[in-house]
């Protein structure tokens, strides 16, 4: 991936190695190497993720020898704690220092029935969607699969007895820009031996990275997230620039390919309620073409405003003449209800801390070099 490219090295050599995040069958090879049981990476495993315990000293199912000797080769640091705020609605939100001076946002939603953990993959984001408070910020590098699960056992042991139900890559960055850390959270938090979440808990948001949405379906048939947030590509282009590179008809070419591999599952499609830009009644019509007939769902977004923004929400009587308009074409469509906004915590508000000091965004970098 282009995004790949632009990681900072120092993110890539630790002094030590990091456990957290590490693929099961890497940590029962480095417990091999050590001249250790292969059993050692199941209990590791159960202390980081099933009791969130990160602190050697306390993991008391292994020798002090070895957990001396685990101290000092391997760390399972977890981002320190910025500040943790929490909303009236209940949701919580925590900013996480991940070091040269950038920050990243973890969100926590609870609902009667569920609690959903938004989780960031990247400080800051390239794809530059021009109505997000991220993309704004400019992109400054990949997290690591620590960084990334690490907000899980992070939250999870704030949250106990309160469990995360669900875990969403929804927060700052695009998840399929940073597939190669991505890919072993997404199998952590679905294993029997770590998480245990089942495929339809784990969602993955993308803007629409074509081949890697591809590749997931077969890596990790999570569920998958669109968003489209336009019905054709001239404004598609506008709105999430990475349509330039891959437009609507390549992105549903690879949803409809996506959800073959799931068992009566759909691809949700977001779609972010902008007043006068994308929410007339032709428009709903024009996404109910797109989509008629196929395993989608549509969520509805509000437009969540932050301070950079040139963008309104929609009104409510163009919201709902929008979602009128889907149902009556017999299409399953939700209206989102906007979750934590008085602490900046809605969907598309995380700024995090992010030092851009590039200024180099994918949309850019892509659209620039083919039209040159
Ligand atoms: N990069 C991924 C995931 C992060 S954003 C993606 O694009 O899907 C999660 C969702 O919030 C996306 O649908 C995104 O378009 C939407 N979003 C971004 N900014 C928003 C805003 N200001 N108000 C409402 N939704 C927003």
């Amino acid at each position: 991936m282009p995004a790949n490219a632009l990681t900072l090295s120092a993110a890539d050599k630790p002094s030590k190695l990091r456990l957290l995040g590490m693929p099961a069958g890497e940590l029962v090879e480095f417990f091999e190497n050590i001249g250790e049981k292969p059993y050692r990476a199941k209990q590791i495993m159960r202390w980081l993720y099933q009791r969130y315990v990160t602190d050697y000293a306390e993991m008391t199912d292994l020798s002090a020898a070895l957990r001396k000797q685990l101290a000092e080769m391997t760390t399972l640091a977890l981002p320190p704690v910025l500040k943790h705020e929490h909303s009236d609605d209940g949701t919580r939100k925590w900013l996480l220092d991940v070091g040269a001076n950038q920050a990243i946002e973890t969100v926590y939603i609870p609902e009667p029935d569920r609690g959903t953990l938004c989780i960031s993959s990247q400080a800051g984001c390239a794809l530059d969607c021009a109505f997000c408070a991220t993309g704004y910020q400019g992109f400054n590098r990949n997290l690591t699969s620590a960084e990334i699960l690490g907000q899980v056992v992070l939250a999870a042991r704030e949250l106990a007895p309160a469990r995360i139900t669900n875990v969403v890559f929804m927060g700052m960055g695009e998840p399929l820009a940073n597939y190669r850390n991505v890919l072993p959270v997404a199998h952590l938090l679905l294993d029997d031996q770590a998480f245990g979440l089942s495929r339809r808990r784990v969602t993955i948001s993308t803007a629409g990275v074509v081949p890697q949405i591809l590749k997931l379906a077969s890596d990790c048939n999570v569920a998958l997230a669109v968003s489209l947030h336009a019905p054709t590509d001239d404004l598609r282009d506008k709105l999430v620039p990475i349509n330039k590179v891959h437009p609507i008809a390549e992105l549903l070419d690879a949803c409809w390919k996506y959800a073959e591999g799931q068992a009566s599952r759909s691809i949700t499609f977001e779609y972010v309620m902008l007043d006068g830009v994308n929410d007339s009644v032709a428009q709903a019509r024009q996404l109910v073409k797109l989509l008629r007939n196929r395993p989608a769902k549509i969520n509805l977004i509000p437009f969540n405003a932050f301070p950079e923004s040139e963008f309104r929400c929609s009104s409510k009587a163009a919201i709902d003449a929008f979602w009128q308009t889907l149902r009556n074409a017999g299409l399953i469509a939700t209206i989102r209800r906007p979750r934590g906004d008085d602490i900046a915590a809605a969907c598309g508000q995380l700024a995090g801390r992010v030092r851009d000091r590039q200024r180099v965004r994918l949309g850019d970098r892509v659209i620039g070099a083919s039209s040159s």
